[in-house]
């Protein structure tokens, strides 16, 4: 039996061969602390993070020094969040973020919320971007941060960055940006911009699991953040603990060739993408869910009428590997937050599916995916008399 086709790229990816093998001398060969200076193990691995974490910075705009590991990007959302409360409660206690926010970022809010931090949720416009008007008047003299994500991981739309940072900065607030999903999918400029914390993940890359990137300015303006992990002062205080070498190396390659591939895989898997839709749009009742142009190439995300969620899922399972609109809390099935925000009844979010196109799909798996969605779809409304 054939494994399901993976088409769930948003939940993670396959690490790249090119990014394993940039990794493996650093296990058994190199393997030095990067923190020891006394010997030339020590400069082996710090020579292969300094090269890393400069691949990085070239990458996003901003240099070496404004890059911090870290083991995920929840850990980087964590720290850029918890971190900007902790260092300017004193200036200020509001937050601003999105409803259609991960998590990752939503969980820190609803933690400093606790703490006494005020946190606006702003809505989305229905086709998942947000409302600039909306959020230049949820701005106060007292919000120190704003954080909204650069991509969204379930309907892939993407937010208009420089347009947040252009007010962000005109009104003295920090601007976070959750790029999980964007990095190396479209372009990022820290600069241009004018973001001045992004956090970053390996394994949606093609690099491993257990390695991700706060980026935090340095200068105009000065961030400063208040460490979450104490101990041996590593990445200049603001994340202590010994740096992941052979991790740090993969995601150096991942970025290095995500980059470099950018423009040649966006068209291919916009291709793939709208190829899937196109195919299964002819069978009617099917809805796109996001904006229809401004989202990642790779992204589908849609809602099927007539059809019971489960049931789908379970028709589709054998042939292929994607999510559904809901998710699992505390053993009870809920639409997903993000389809909520955008209006979606429930019953259609309940039937939904995000298809996460990436790096090792083909066209002849597209073709297969869709004939055989199409025909369980069908199947399914007959049986219900729809
Ligand atoms: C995957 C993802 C995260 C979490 O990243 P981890 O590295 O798995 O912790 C956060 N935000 C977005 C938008 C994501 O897609």
């Amino acid at each position: 039996m054939q494994r399901p086709i993976y088409l769930d790229n948003h939940a993670t990816t396959a690490v790249d061969e090119r990014v394993l093998e940039a990794m493996l001398p650093y296990f058994t060969q190199h393997f030095g602390n990067p923190a020891s200076i006394n010997h030339q193990y020590g400069w082996e691995a710090e020579a292969a993070v300094k090269v890393a974490r400069q691949i990085i910075a070239d990458a996003i705009n901003c240099t070496a020094e404004e890059i911090v590991f870290t083991s995920s990007a929840t850990e980087a959302n964590n720290l850029a969040i918890k971190g900007v409360a902790e260092a300017y409660f004193s200036k200020g206690r509001h937050i601003i973020t999105l409803q259609t926010e991960h998590n990752a970022v939503l969980d820190p809010c609803e933690y400093l919320e606790k703490l006494g931090f005020e946190v606006t949720y702003l809505p989305v416009q229905q086709d998942g971007l947000v409302d600039l008007d909306a959020f230049e008047k949820a701005l106060r003299p007292d919000t120190i941060l704003v954080s909204m994500m650069a991509a969204n991981n379930e309907i892939g739309v993407i937010q208009p960055l420089a347009e947040i940072g252009e007010i962000c900065r005109e009104r003295g607030a920090f601007f976070h940006t959750d790029a999980a999903q964007a990095i190396g999918k479209i372009p990022l400029d820290v600069q241009a911009m004018k973001i001045d914390l992004m956090s970053i993940t390996g394994h949606k890359i093609y690099a491993p699991k257990g390695i991700g990137v706060l980026y935090v300015r340095r200068r105009n303006p000065r961030v400063q953040i208040a460490a979450q992990m104490h101990g041996g002062g590593h990445e200049r205080g603001m994340r202590s603990g010994t740096l992941y070498t052979p991790q740090i190396v993969g995601l150096g390659k991942a970025v290095e060739l995500a980059i470099l591939e950018m423009e040649s895989e966006g068209s291919r898997l916009k291709s793939l993408r709208d190829l899937l839709w196109e195919k299964m749009a002819i069978i009617g009742d099917i809805f796109l869910n996001g904006h229809p142009e401004k989202r990642l190439p790779g992204n589908l995300n849609i809602s099927v009428a007539g059809v019971d969620g489960q049931a789908l899922l379970l028709g589709l399972q054998p042939v292929m590997a994607v999510s559904s609109g809901s998710a699992c809390t505390s053993a009870k099935i809920a639409p997903s937050h993000v389809l909520k925000a955008l209006g979606i009844p429930d019953e259609l979010a309940f039937a939904s599916l995000r298809f996460g196109i990436g790096r090792f799909n083909t066209k002849e798996e597209i073709e297969i995916v869709s004939k055989h969605a199409i025909t369980t779809i069908q199947s399914l409304r007959k049986v219900g008399k729809w």
